[in-house]
């Protein structure tokens, strides 16, 4: 799946209304087309299934059986996570997504799809561009969601021995520089025009080290700037392993640049700029549609707010009143903070970082927006954020190989 497909499905269960029928959310681990942990899925259902009575549990068990369907028969081996949404009654919905990455085993049932761990992987397993160079071959790969969906192939052309019959050695070993360093030219250039097509933030540099070094050296400065990390490996080096490799390195990276996305909101505040901080501040900017990116620590784990359900006014503090200050109704549920921030950020398009182990964040109360614009203010002030596209590569002359169905890595 590509990572566009996947925005596509988080904004769609982002933006479903809601209704009385519990909607059954499950992530889960699979291996070789089987539940990594069947026993954790069942008692789990066995909780939920004790927490509903009456009509709901009705649903609640209409709502599962397609789920245990699916689960059944429709896994791919190759699969190592899958994230099922289903709900019965009057608007019923079914969702399944496999994907080349595992997710955790977790299950709830709402009256609303928990898209938490869809964020989580959109956010993590992003999309980029590795190089992977020996002696005598180039290849690039983009890598996205954690599958191969393009694959080049450059080989270089066999140099022939002609020392000692016309050429001295030294005649040879500058005539095999100077071909070196077109081989790595044109793999520079191919590998700029994949990233510039497929509009990529990240490249990896993988394999001999000092080939790797060339291409380093090589590259134009629009294309340095994305570099994620560097994997030296010596020798040939299979694609899997490498992509493997480069998969932590990026994960690394995309770690370092979510801790500079929370420096950026402490930075903004200091400086009076565009952010807010806090739970009831971020929540609100949210619902205002100023947010340009939601940030937000990886452990944040607020006590539910509430929501009437005559008016829906909402706030954020968990102390429930006698009825409702605005209607007076009695009628007053939980409102899930986190998912509440979450749908409201996906609906309306904002970025969302997530962010592990960030004491700035910490001090902050775990989450902060950086804005579009300030309170009673129009427009944008800041740049628009940058967007997310799918491969349109044009094929490389001299490459073998093209846009290829995802593989799992
Ligand atoms: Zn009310």
């Amino acid at each position: 799946m590509q990572l566009q497909e996947l925005q596509g499905h988080i904004r769609e269960l982002a933006s479903l209304p809601e209704t009385r029928s519990p909607m059954v959310s499950c992530y889960l681990r699979v291996e070789g087309g089987r539940l990594r942990h069947r026993r954790t899925f069942a008692n789990r259902v066995e909780e939920l299934r004790r927490s509903f009575a009456g009509e709901a549990a009705e649903l609640f068990e209409e709502a599962l059986t397609p789920v245990e369907r699916f689960l059944s028969g429709e896994l791919h081996r190759s699969s190592k996570g899958v994230a099922v949404f289903s709900r019965a009654g009057r608007q019923p919905f079914f969702l399944a997504l496999q994907f080349y990455v595992p997710l955790p085993t977790w299950i709830a049932a709402d009256t609303l799809p928990n898209i938490y761990h869809l964020v989580e992987l959109k956010d993590t397993y992003w999309r980029f561009v590795v190089l992977v160079c020996s002696q005598d071959t180039a290849r690039i790969l983009s890598v996205n969601l954690g599958a191969v969906t393009l694959d080049l192939l450059r080989e270089r052309p066999e140099l022939r021995r002609r020392v000692g019959r016309e050429w001295t050695r030294e005649h040879f070993q500058r005539h095999r520089a100077t071909r070196t360093g077109q081989f790595v030219g044109d793999a520079v250039k191919a590998l700029s025009e994949v990233m510039t097509a497929g509009s990529y933030d990240h490249l990896i540099l993988a394999g001999d080290p000092k080939m790797t070094a060339m291409v380093r050296r090589a590259l134009p400065s629009h294309v340095a700037s994305r570099l994620s990390g560097v994997i030296r490996k010596p020798g040939r080096t299979g694609a899997r392993d490498v992509v493997a490799e480069s998969i932590a390195s990026f994960v690394e990276a995309e770690h370092k640049e979510s801790h500079a996305t929370a420096e950026e909101l402490q930075r903004e505040l200091r400086t009076g700029g565009l952010a807010v901080v806090g739970t009831r501040s971020s929540y609100f900017a949210l619902k205002r549609g100023q947010v340009e990116t939601l940030v937000m620590d990886a452990e944040y784990s607020p006590r539910p707010g509430w929501v009437c359900r005559g008016c829906r006014l909402e706030r954020t503090v968990e102390q429930w009143p006698k009825k409702c200050p605005a209607c007076g109704s009695h009628s007053l549920e939980d409102l899930s903070i986190r998912e509440a921030m979450l749908r409201l950020a996906e609906q309306r398009g904002c970025q969302v970082e997530l962010v592990r182990d960030s004491a700035t964040l910490r001090r902050f109360g775990g989450v902060g927006c950086l804005l579009r614009f300030r309170p009673g203010q129009q427009g944008r002030t800041r740049p628009p954020g940058k967007t997310r596209q799918q491969d349109k590569t044009p094929p490389q002359r001299g490459w073998r190989g093209t846009a290829v169905t995802p593989t799992p890595v």
